[in-house]
């Protein structure tokens, strides 16, 4: 069965064939280097880092690209601001968005080029536009000309006419059309340029993924990624210039994730609504940000708000604790014991692989692929294995669970933490969000053993219904009383 994917291109979903068989070309509009990356600009990242694990499980060897874009006007704006060089801004933003990057613990890129390294390939690109007629120079400025390129507008489903008659581009009246972008443009003062034939100047912001990507993927490549704010009019323009200077297809499978809304509003700095990857990860953890990603399926809209975050938060605490509950059993029980996998638990972890690899060829059911993990989680809970002391299957049976569940942790990006430690972690989080005093819970559950030891039922009942109340669950083992927030 191929994988299918929804292809913005067509707005259906089509079964995916790849150029050359065996090989994904993928390319992600990656950040601009200014700042700090909000956690809308991180579902990009964290999702394709899915699409590229499975492609690979899958049996491809998947060239992924993610590109940093150092050349921009948001650069020179904060580099004017701070009196420094424009490079020493984005360097900067690089430098922070490696740390996210490592600690949201996301496969390394294949390449991760830099528009700066790539002011040849561009110029060059530029000059064939021309060439070619798809692009025109006034006054050291390069303008494509979308009405030589028919085709424009089929991406996104706009019609030359109807862009005309509502348009709202300003207008340059030097431009031929007003929906013609710019190429190429001459740097004003202090601004970062390069020498061209059209004289010193800098690249528009499209012409710098379409060189990267003729340079480093080719003319045609297999998926082309991004926010679906990218539709129009960054990828459109794309497809002009590489049809333009290619004459061939720029692309197969455009896909498009939706946004992170803030209460019913797009996440975006220029609304102020925004929460860092970085802040979100130092409350949080980074995991609970993946796992929150993959609650909603990538072409819907996330809304994000604090329900989302505990309803994380409680799922992950329900793999791990099973985790921890598989770490205690292994060591437990004896390696001699020669036990096999539990045949039902076997034939489930069978079904199940079955029923991700259908939800995740489906244009990637991440909901659908969480459903089945917890299925899993709760069978594995349901054999109650530690319990069973003599049952020589136990060991086998944790191994196989704990192999199943690392296997789809390696894909997703998840359950990579030592269990006890990442529930302690969880149990922080709780407590500080919920401004627990840890002295009160514990005053309150020596007194309700102490009442139980004096069977006081109704004082143990008291101290039990208090801690309820705080948002505690506990229960008593025979290690003591363990104790954590309800979520
Ligand atoms: P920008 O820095 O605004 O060009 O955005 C970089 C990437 O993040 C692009 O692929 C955008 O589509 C994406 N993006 C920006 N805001 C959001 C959001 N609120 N939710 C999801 N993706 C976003
Ligand atoms: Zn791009």
């Amino acid at each position: 069965m191929p994988i299918k994917l929804y292809n913005t291109l067509s707005n259906t979903k089509e079964n995916f064939v790849p150029i050359e068989e065996g090989k994904v070309r993928l390319y992600l509009c990656g950040p601009t280097v200014y700042d700090l990356l909000h956690i809308g600009n991180f579902r990009g990242a964290i999702f394709f880092n899915l699409v590229r694990n499975w492609f690979e499980l899958s049996g491809n060897e998947v060239t992924y690209v993610y590109n940093y874009t150092d050349v921009d006007d948001k650069i020179i704006k904060k580099a004017n601001e701070e009196g420094v060089d424009a490079t020493v801004i984005s360097e900067r933003f690089i430098a922070e968005f490696e740390k996210d990057f490592n600690r949201l613990g996301l496969k390394k890129h294949t390449h991760n080029p830099k528009v700066t390294e790539f002011m040849d390939e561009i110029i060059s690109y530029v000059e064939t536009l021309v060439k070619n007629d798809k692009a025109y120079v006034i006054d050291g400025e390069v303008f494509f000309s979308i009405d030589n390129f028919p085709e424009y507008g089929k991406l996104s489903n706009k019609n030359l006419d109807d862009l005309q008659a509502g348009q709202r581009v300003e207008v340059d009246s030097r431009k031929r059309n007003p929906y013609d972008f710019v190429l190429w443009k001459p740097s004003k003062e202090g601004e970062p340029h390069w020498t061209s034939p059209w004289g010193e100047g800098r690249p528009g912001w499209h012409i710098e993924c379409s060189a990267m990507i003729k340079s480093i993927l080719g003319n045609t490549i297999d998926i082309h990624g991004g926010g679906i704010d990218l539709i129009f009019p960054h990828h459109e323009n794309e497809i002009a210039q590489g049809e333009g200077c290619n004459c061939e297809k720029y692309c197969n499978y455009w896909m498009h994730n939706e946004f992170i809304n803030m209460k019913d509003e797009k996440m975006s700095k220029s609304i102020g609504n925004v929460i860092t990857g970085r802040s979100f990860m130092d409350q949080y953890h980074p995991e609970i940000l993946k796992f929150l990603m993959f609650s909603a399926h990538y072409r819907s809209v996330l809304n994000m708000s604090d329900d989302k975050i505990h309803q994380s938060i409680s799922g992950l605490r329900r793999v791990y604790d099973a985790l921890s509950h598989a770490l205690v059993i292994e060591n437990t029980f004896n390696e001699s014991e020669n036990g096999k996998v539990n045949k039902t638990f076997a034939q489930l972890l069978k079904t199940s692989d079955a029923k991700i690899k259908k939800a995740l060829d489906d244009d990637f059911n991440t909901g659908e692929t969480v459903a089945a993990i917890f299925e899993v989680v709760r069978a594995f809970n349901a054999l109650n294995l530690l319990k069973k002391q003599k049952d020589p299957n136990s060991l086998p049976t944790t191994k196989a669970f704990k192999e199943w569940i690392l296997k789809y942790g390696d894909m997703l990006a998840l359950f990579k933490e030592e269990p006890t430690s990442f529930l302690a972690d969880i149990d922080q989080i709780m407590i500080k969000e919920k401004n627990i005093d840890i002295a009160i819970v514990e005053a309150l559950i020596k007194s309700r053993e102490e009442a139980r030891a004096n069977k006081d039922w109704a004082a143990a009942d008291v101290a039990r219904d208090e801690l309820h109340a705080m948002g505690i669950d506990f229960q008593e083992t025979s290690d003591g009383v363990k104790w954590n927030v309800k979520v």
